[in-house]
């Protein structure tokens, strides 16, 4: 029998967009940003350093090493997680705050994130974003040009590991089309008060 929320509002549940680096995590976050506005994107915190084009505050928080240890003390992080040598991780509050006020939110985290929210939020509803094929994800990789030699492969790494775990997930959206990915994200969300389906 499907378990029925009870008494009390199910309020909106915690959509959580992962996949291997690569595969079009930020262009479809970006997308949504533009066609969606109405989804609340979790900005997370990395001590990475910023990209070409990137701004503090809209696509990450840059920090240093100690900052990000600071927030892992005061447990202000709901879930962090290494990842290619830099550290990243979501900010708890701003995500209780909007899963309270009603709002729509997306995390759009790497795969030991998710598994974490997982753990602590089972309600969430965990998306794989999958490549059309291996080849298409090292292609895109390569293609980005900011990275150099030795931190594609280490994502490649990382990316192979990821694609294991699609299984973890609730579902899978491959990304052929930006559009067409946002397009059943943006469904799936709205279907979100729903009790999370076993399996
Ligand atoms: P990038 O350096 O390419 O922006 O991100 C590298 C990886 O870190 C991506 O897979 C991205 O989804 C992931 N990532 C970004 N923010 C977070 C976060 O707050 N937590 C976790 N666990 N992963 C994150």
């Amino acid at each position: 029998a499907g378990a029925r929320a009870s008494a009390g509002p199910t309020g909106n549940r915690l959509t959580v967009l992962s996949g291997p680096s690569g595969v079009g995590k930020s262009t479809v976050v970006a997308e949504l940003r533009r066609a969606h506005p109405e989804v609340w994107l979790s900005v997370s915190v990395t001590t990475r350093k910023p990209r070409p084009g990137e701004t503090h505050g809209v696509e990450y928080f840059f920090a240093d090493d100690d900052e990000f240890d600071r927030l892992i003390a005061r447990g202000e992080l709901l879930e962090w997680a290494e990842f290619a040598g830099n550290r990243y991780g979501t900010p708890r509050t701003p995500v209780l705050e909007k899963l309270a006020a009603g709002v729509p939110t997306l995390l759009e985290i790497d795969l030991q994130g998710a598994r974490q929210v997982r753990a602590t939020m089972p309600e969430a509803l965990l998306v794989f974003l999958a490549p059309p094929s291996w080849e298409e994800l090292e292609k895109r990789l390569r293609g980005r040009g900011t990275e150099p030699e030795d931190v594609i492969a280490r994502r490649l790494a990382a990316g192979r590991v990821e694609m294991a775990a699609e299984q973890e997930f609730d579902m899978t959206l491959v990304n052929t089309s930006v559009q067409g990915v946002c397009h059943r994200l943006i469904a799936l969300m709205a279907d979100a008060p729903e009790a999370s389906r076993p399996g």
